[in-house]
């Protein structure tokens, strides 16, 4: 059986409240940490990857922007070149027009210098111009140096330095003499200042950070635009280096050197990246071919590599924050609901299993916990227990629900604060004035537990002043009953003791559990039964023994439940009385009788009086003699017909208020019997302070036998009520001897099974109407 249990509870996983709020709370912080991790994981990997690629195609647009730059600044110089050697053609062509030969084939310097100063001679890109004769430049405007010997093949760009001037601040443009040319002859030169011509090569783009180059191939510089500021290479270069290699050297790593190095000298290789940095230069090159392979110069332009991904960088960062944003935001907001959702979930799941008062288990919650702990707990025994307030009724009624209400809360409160953090105790509020608790452990050990648990209650300074008294009822279970938990749980109810003082009871028997399940049915199907007028008027005819005839009857109540069949008052009238629900019953017996006198009457049939039970519950509260006086007043039934039966325990303890109770019947005229008389022995001197019109004798004084002590006691009990002028009415009479006897000592009326049972109206009619065979 545990088997099949263990088996179910691995399918079902049934968990208790505190366990789905954990698990719940595990799962999900769980799964929070994964995300985060997740998150965390993915991030890195993006900034690794994004460097990588974002590095990648920062080079490309590096790469584009300065080809783009390079390329432009490449055609500008080459054009400038171009032009510059153009205005030496354009001198060298005015010259010939101009007779400066000595006659003998050679160059007359005199008439050299003077033509030189022609205004035809007008270069458009250089400062000047002139013609290169035996090692001295003659140039317009007087202008002559002497320079070292050269051969001039073709066009040709040097420097002060390399003339051997003292003066460094020009740029010289040689180009060869034609075949035509005077002996002495031997090239045209024009200059340009270095200032003007960097001017001219530099570029405003990338915030005058670039910077444009003419190198010789050995890395000389021939110019350099001067517009840096702060970039590292260069803010040397225009006063501590005058060759790049140099520079280059000292400012880079030695494995960027020998790339570098590479770069300049592969012919192929436009592009050099000196570095990742954002200072680092990006390198555009070109081969200036100005001349022969000797004079081959580069042009370089670098612009710092920052300054060329700026825009990219700048949109990627955006994009960035806004990724970064969102991922951080989108977090915040993951996290936010999930932990809401946990609260949620568990205000919930709180607000469904507990009472937010006391913090005690709703009985569905507590029942399915139960079985969970059971169930997860399968060698251990656990004492079900059930507590209930005795008398708690009382408090109410003196006091209002209001007030019960409070206690019941501060009940409540002791016993979850009892409670010890043990998840395998749980404290449940049923109904009413009835708690319910779990307790692991044997017989023994609970019991010890409950001590303690009655110590706290019992001491407790209630509300109101009251001292409340509990009972107990345990039922030891485990898992094997962790399906009938609510059959469990009844049979700790049925085991408590209703002593009147706290007793812990664990004495429940089947007998009892089914009496008592019967009880709860009785009073559970009680208001449906009286919708359904399940309830019926029963009359049993009573016998003049002075008369020879029937004298009146007595209605008893039968409850024909339409699964059990009839049913006899002594099972439910004792409870209805206990729960007072009897007062409902009474008032829906007494006007059913009246409905049957009434419809007597109405046919013109021969009716009796009829003596109605009237239960002590109703003398709680004298306002049903009102209700029943309208139900007189409805059915019009006349006051002699209506007898009142009140059974001798009442009296004992209602005596003023039932001296009142008869003022009124009496002023109607209703006749009052006195039920039961004898059955207590302690209302022999109220016969005479209570005025009775009827007397019944108790039927136990005609049961086991009709002994002699018997005969005496009621032949007194005759005598004394007539005497006090009261009818005698023997009940419980089943056989001759008793009716003989009666007869003998002159009791007046008898009724009992030996003249006529309880019977339904039809057949109570026909016994009316029929007298009794030889009675
Ligand atoms: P009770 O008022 O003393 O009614 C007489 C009881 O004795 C009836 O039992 C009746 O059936 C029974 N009885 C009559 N003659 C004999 C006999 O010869 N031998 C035996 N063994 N019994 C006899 P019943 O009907 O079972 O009612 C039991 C009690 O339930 C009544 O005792 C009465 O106190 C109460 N009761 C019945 N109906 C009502 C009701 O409508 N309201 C109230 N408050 N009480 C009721
Ligand atoms: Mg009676
Ligand atoms: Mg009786």
């Amino acid at each position: 059986m545990l088997e099949k249990f263990k088996a179910f509870n691995k399918q079902g996983k049934i968990y208790t409240v505190q366990q789905r709020i954990s698990r719940l709370k595990r799962h999900v912080y769980g799964l929070l940490i994964a995300l985060g991790i997740a998150i965390i994981s993915f991030i890195i990997i993006f900034i690794i990857e994004f460097d990588r690629v974002s590095n990648y195609y920062y080079n490309e647009i590096a790469e584009t922007r300065i080809t783009n730059t390079g390329t432009e600044r490449k055609n500008f110089i080459n054009l400038y070149f171009s032009m510059a050697f153009q205005d030496l053609h354009d001198s060298h062509k005015e010259l010939s027009y101009i007779d400066i030969s000595d006659g003998a084939g050679n160059v007359d310097i005199t008439k050299l210098k003077n033509s030189l100063n022609d205004p035809e001679i007008m270069p458009y890109f250089l400062e000047n111009v002139g013609v290169i004769c035996d090692d001295t430049a003659y140039l317009q405007n007087d202008v002559q140096f002497t320079i070292p010997k050269l051969s001039i093949n073709s066009s040709m760009l040097l420097t002060g330095k390399d003339l051997n001037l003292d003066s460094d601040e020009n740029l010289y443009f040689i180009y060869p003499k034609d075949d035509h040319e005077l002996n002495g002859i031997d090239g045209h030169i024009g200059y340009v200042s270095k200032k003007v011509f960097t001017d001219k090569i530099s570029t405003t783009i990338y915030n005058e950070e670039s910077s444009t180059l003419i190198l010789k191939k050995n890395g000389d510089f021939i110019c350099v635009s001067s517009l840096i500021h702060d970039w590292r290479f260069f803010n040397f270069f225009g006063t501590c280096f005058t060759n790049l290699n140099d520079a280059m050297k000292v400012w880079v790593t030695e494995s960027d050197y020998n790339r570098y190095m590479a770069y300049m000298e592969d012919p192929e290789a436009i592009i050099f990246n000196a570095g990742q940095d954002d200072r680092d230069g990006m390198f555009y090159k070109y081969e200036l071919n100005v001349g022969d392979e000797d004079s081959t110069y580069y042009l370089i332009f670098m612009a710092p590599r920052g300054l060329l991904t700026n825009h990219a960088i700048h949109l990627t960062t955006i994009c960035l924050v806004a990724f970064y944003s969102s991922v951080f935001i989108g977090t915040i907001g993951i996290y936010t609901l999930a932990i809401l959702l946990v609260i949620n979930y568990n205000k919930r799941k709180r607000e469904e299993a507990f009472y937010k008062e006391t913090g005690l288990y709703k009985e569905d919650a507590f029942f399915h916990d139960t079985q969970a702990i059971l169930l997860q707990n399968p060698l251990s025994k656990f004492g079900l227990i059930y507590i209930n307030i005795q008398n708690f009724s009382r408090i109410n009624s003196y006091f209002g629900t209001i007030a019960g209400d409070k206690i019941l809360d501060e009940v409540g409160k002791i016993l979850s604060n009892s409670i010890e953090e043990n998840p395998y105790e749980i404290a449940g509020y049923q109904h009413g004035d009835k708690y319910m608790l779990l307790l692991k452990g044997d017989i023994d050990d609970v019991l010890f537990k409950l001590q303690d648990f009655n110590e706290k209650l019992t001491s407790h300074n209630y509300d109101y002043g009251q001292k409340l008294v509990f009972s107990f009822g345990i039922k030891i279970t485990d898992a094997q009953y962790a399906l009938d938990l609510r059959g469990e749980f009844d049979c700790a109810k049925y085991s408590e003791s209703k002593s009147g003082k706290t007793e812990i009871f664990n004495n429940y028997d089947q007998e009892m559990i089914a009496r008592q399940k019967e009880t709860e049915d009785i009073n559970g199907r009680f208001e449906e039964a009286l919708q359904n007028e399940e309830f019926e008027v029963f009359l049993q005819l009573k016998w003049s023994l002075k008369d020879n005839d029937w004298a009146g009857a007595e209605a008893l109540c039968r409850w024909r439940d339409p699964i059990k069949g009839l049913i006899s008052p002594g099972k439910f009238i004792p409870l209805f009385e206990e729960n007072g629900k009897i007062v409902k019953l009474d008032a829906y017996m007494f006007e059913n009788t009246c409905k049957i006198l009434r419809h007597m009457l109405d046919e013109g049939e021969r009716c009796v009086p009829v003596s109605f039970n009237l239960s002590k519950r109703n003398f709680q509260d004298l306002s049903f003699i009102e209700k029943y006086h309208e139900i007189i007043e409805k059915y019009q039934i006349p006051h002699e017909l209506i007898e009142v039966e009140i059974t001798e325990g009442l009296l004992v303890d209602n005596i003023d208020t039932f001296t009142s109770f008869i003022k009124i019947f009496h002023e109607n005229d209703f006749s009052i019997s006195m039920d039961d008389f004898g059955a207590g022995y302690s209302s022999l001197n109220m016969i005479h302070e209570l005025d009775f019109d009827v007397i019944k004798i108790d039927a136990r004084f005609f049961r086991g036998g009709f002994d002699e002590t018997n005969q005496i006691i009621v032949s007194s009990i005759i005598n004394l009520c007539h005497q006090l002028n009261k009818i005698v009415v023997a009940e419980g009479v089943e056989n001759t001897n008793e009716v003989e006897f009666l007869k003998s000592a002159g009791c007046d009326i008898v009724q009992g099974y030996y003249f006529a049972k309880p019977l339904p109206v039809d057949d109570f009619k026909n016994l009316l109407f029929n007298k009794p065979e030889n009675k």
